[in-house]
């Protein structure tokens, strides 16, 4: 197969190890820099143009869109499915999953288990919204943010109005969510490959942190997931529209609780932590899957 890999830098763990895996298995990869890839949307013949030629015609793309580009990057995988070109994650999917409101609200309707999340616009209902997530310790988080970058733990209601409104005050979207303190912060990053989870990792903070991100100093072992985890991660995923996703669980004393899906999760943690050949698992799902046309969320948000 001709599979083209939609990332900025060619040097990145996730895109080399998915260029090798894919090479391994015979096919040919192309690694394309998203932001330059411009595109004629104005006649009934969608085409991708790159560095001044229209690019080859893919049997499939393997997006990897950075939050930074969420707007432009799934605007050029729409592109590509308007050729029918089958995308391992698809453009509405990856919208979905980027927008932690969206997200929840979708996962909620499903029934599944999550925190209990409030989202208010006005600095006069702080009280309110700090009320309905059950009051201080509480967290509070950007809609947009990434990598634990705007995910803040406010102790106290004094401390939670006063961070609330900073954040109103700067006009960001934000969610005021309970802390999930049986958890310490722990959370269960899930790796789903369409109707499966591939392999799970624990992430524990850093002393003195609650946020278990690796990029925030989070260190990663290895743990065997229950079977109401497992069709948690899996149900997520599909709910978002996501053949590959990265779910975030947090265990409470009610359950797995969703945390966030993850559209482009990183291979090099949870290849490094499990031992497993996950690459080559995206790409031999793609062998398995990968049909030109073939779209399960035709464009609806
Ligand atoms: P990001 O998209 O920035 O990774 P998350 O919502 O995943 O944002 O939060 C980052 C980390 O903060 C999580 O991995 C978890 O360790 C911790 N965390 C987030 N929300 C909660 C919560 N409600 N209760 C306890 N810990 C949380
Ligand atoms: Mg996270």
């Amino acid at each position: 197969m001709h599979i083209g890999i939609l990332s900025r830098n060619k040097s990145l763990y996730s895109t080399r190890r998915l260029k090798e895996a894919a090479e391994a298995r015979n096919h040919t990869v192309h690694i394309i820099d998203t932001l330059r890839c411009y595109m004629n949307i104005s006649s009934r013949k969608p085409e991708v143009h790159y560095n001044g030629k229209m690019l080859p015609r893919f049997d499939a793309i393997i997006p990897r869109i950075s939050p930074k580009n969420t707007f432009y990057g799934t605007a050029v995988v729409r592109q590509f499915e308007m050729m029918g070109v089958f995308s391992l994650n698809e453009s509405v999917a990856i919208s979905r999953s980027r927008d932690k409101l969206r997200a929840l609200q979708l996962l909620s309707r499903k029934g599944l288990g999550l925190p209990i999340t409030g989202f208010a616009s006005s600095p006069d209902d702080v009280d309110d919204l700090i009320k309905i997530a059950s009051g201080a310790p509480l967290v509070i988080k950007l809609v947009e943010g990434t990598q634990g970058i705007g995910v803040v733990l406010a102790e106290t209601t004094q401390a939670a109005e006063s961070v609330i409104d900073a954040f109103m005050g700067l006009k960001a979207n934000i969610l005021v969510q309970e802390y999930v303190k049986e958890s310490g912060g722990a959370d269960i990053r899930c790796f789903v490959i369409g109707d499966k989870v591939v392999a799970a990792m624990k992430r524990t903070p850093e002393p003195g942190e609650f946020r278990s991100n690796l990029h925030r100093g989070g260190s990663a072992s290895l743990i065997k997931i229950t079977p109401e985890e497992r069709k948690t991660a899996v149900d997520a995923a599909r709910i978002i529209g996501l053949n590959v996703a990265g779910v975030d669980i947090i265990r409470s004393d009610r359950g797995p609780l969703v945390l966030e899906v993850n559209s482009s999760p990183g291979l090099e943690g949870i290849e490094k932590a499990t031992g497993k050949d996950i690459a080559g698992q995206i790409i031999e799902f793609i062998e398995k899957d990968a049909r030109p046309h073939k779209n399960k969320t035709r464009g609806k948000g």
